[in-house]
């Protein structure tokens, strides 16, 4: 049984509660995150806040029914319990707060790749820190790197400064991948005098993040570590959604529109293009559907042939032969079991993937030349476009709650947390359970056959069966 209060309360504190009560037989936890005793502030938080969050209001994952008490195992805490449910934490301001304002310093990194909305996160941070009365806010220049190089110096922050930084993309501080050990941040926290630490980032951040709180809980320093997940393919667990994936798929909707054009306009067009999703489709799935113009969408958890009778290459002929053009989109991790391995890595460990997009490209131009078909290809790759737009209207929202509940967070005197919204409730979440491997498609699913439905346009009536579920019926038995 983990308890949010042993795992994610700040270390000094732990000797000033009283008992928790007992959990209802009715049900057991298995991510105990609640918090069934009074809340841990000292200080009177700010008073016009609208409503204070009680300590006990959780937000319900999900319930797990099992058939015995056996196989519910050692998730349950009363031996007879046979189902188990799944909370965590309600988002927002308390109405008493763990931190003097006047003896914070907080300081904001991002790390990873850009992602639409980090200005906005940053910018939100900064205006709900200054709301509470902290004047020192800092920014740590080019991700973790700027803990430990020397040349890097740490940018003040104030509203004044991110007043107008939500209108352009990318990050006010810079972002980057690798840099120093986790005992080196945490040197480096200690120096500057840093007790609330803001870390933007996806996975990898994420795992940081952890190990940043855990080695401040080992020295027992009282430092918030707080996350706010930045992940433009949405694979983070629990999560309803993460900021900047509305703009990618409205963004990678006009990059598809582009190929549709081009590929209608030529004679014989295909039109490829690859949208981010290392190991998650949700980008290519998500345009794919909105977009109403792909006639082929690939994503990593969906295996697919390219050769061969049932393959990508005869369907693009078929296409040709009965509607002119085609529209391919691809997520970037997709049939990587097609390419060759280079076992590359990059600055963070990540390993480096083939270009699916690219093989397609070239693939598609050696396939028709050989058969004797004339194929007109042009191959898209917006990732970088995509990236580095400023968020769209929903995704500026979704970064305005999140920034002003990752503050919220800081105060209420947690750490080790990141914040999100689930079932349409903001919420903190444990960093472990939510980094523990992407959020996937799941191919079962509605949606994904939502996104099934609406590829292939074709003309004869009789081969409707768009080519999506035809490889998913060859693929799978
Ligand atoms: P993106 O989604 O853009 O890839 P990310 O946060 O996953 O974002 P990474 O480059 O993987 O990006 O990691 C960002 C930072 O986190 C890097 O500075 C890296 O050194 C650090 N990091 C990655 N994994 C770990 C880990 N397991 N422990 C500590 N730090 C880590
Ligand atoms: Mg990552």
């Amino acid at each position: 049984q983990q308890d949010w209060e042993a795992r994610f309360r700040l270390p000094h504190l732990t000797d000033i509660f009283p008992d928790a009560p007992p959990i209802p037989s009715t049900f057991c936890l298995k991510m105990r995150t609640s918090i069934d005793r009074d809340f841990p502030g000292h200080y009177s938080s700010y008073e016009d806040w609208h409503g204070y969050i009680n300590n006990n209001d959780r937000v319900l994952l999900k319930t797990i029914y099992y058939s015995s008490p056996t196989s519910a195992g050692a998730e349950c805490i009363d031996p007879d319990c046979t189902w188990v449910e799944q909370w965590v934490h309600r988002a927002g301001p308390r109405e008493k707060i763990y931190y003097k304002p006047e003896e914070v310093k907080a300081a904001i990194v991002t790390c990873g790749g850009l992602c639409p909305g980090l200005n906005d996160v940053i910018r939100q941070i900064v205006i709900t820190l200054e709301i509470y009365g902290v004047k020192n806010i800092v920014g740590i220049p080019f991700g973790y790197r700027g803990f430990s190089d020397k040349e890097l110096t740490e940018v003040p922050l104030s509203r004044k400064v991110v007043q107008n930084i939500h209108l352009s993309g990318g990050s006010l501080l810079g972002v980057s991948r690798g840099g120093p050990a986790v005992s080196d941040i945490v040197d480096s926290l200690e120096e500057r005098g840093i007790n609330v630490l803001f870390v933007l980032g996806g996975n990898g951040t994420h795992a940081g993040a952890n190990a940043i709180h855990h080695e401040c809980c080992k020295r027992r320093l009282k430092v918030s570590v707080i996350g706010v997940p930045k992940t433009i393919d949405n694979d983070i667990l629990l999560m309803d959604k993460t900021f900047g994936f509305d703009t990618a798929v409205e963004e990678a909707q006009r990059a598809i529109n582009s190929a549709y054009i081009e590929a209608h306009s030529a004679y014989h067009g295909i039109g490829v293009v690859k949208l981010m999703g290392r190991s998650s489709g949700f980008i290519a799935m998500q345009a794919s559907l909105s977009s109403g113009q792909v006639d082929i969408c690939l994503i990593p958890e969906v295996p697919f042939n390219f050769h061969g009778p049932h393959g990508v290459l005869s369907h693009l002929k078929f296409l040709l032969e009965t509607k002119g053009s085609a529209v391919v989109c691809v997520a970037e991790g997709a049939g990587q079991n097609l390419l060759q391995k280079t076992n590359a890595t990059d600055a963070s460990g990540n390993v480096v993937l083939g270009d699916i997009g690219v093989y397609i490209q070239q693939e598609i131009k050696k396939y028709f030349k050989e058969i004797g078909i004339h194929a007109d290809v042009k191959y898209i790759d917006p990732t970088y476009m995509i990236r580095a737009i400023r968020a769209n209207a929903s995704d500026g929202i979704l970064c305005t709650v999140l920034g002003q509940n990752a503050v919220h967070g800081a105060f209420a005197g947690y750490s080790g947390i990141t914040v999100g919204v689930c079932n349409t409730h903001y919420a903190y979440f444990p960093i472990p359970e939510v980094i523990s491997h992407p959020r996937l498609v799941d191919p079962n699913s509605r949606m994904w056959h939502r996104c099934l439905t609406s590829t292939g346009k074709l003309w004869l009536p009789m081969l409707c069966l768009n080519y999506c579920v035809l490889l998913e019926l060859i693929v799978s038995p």
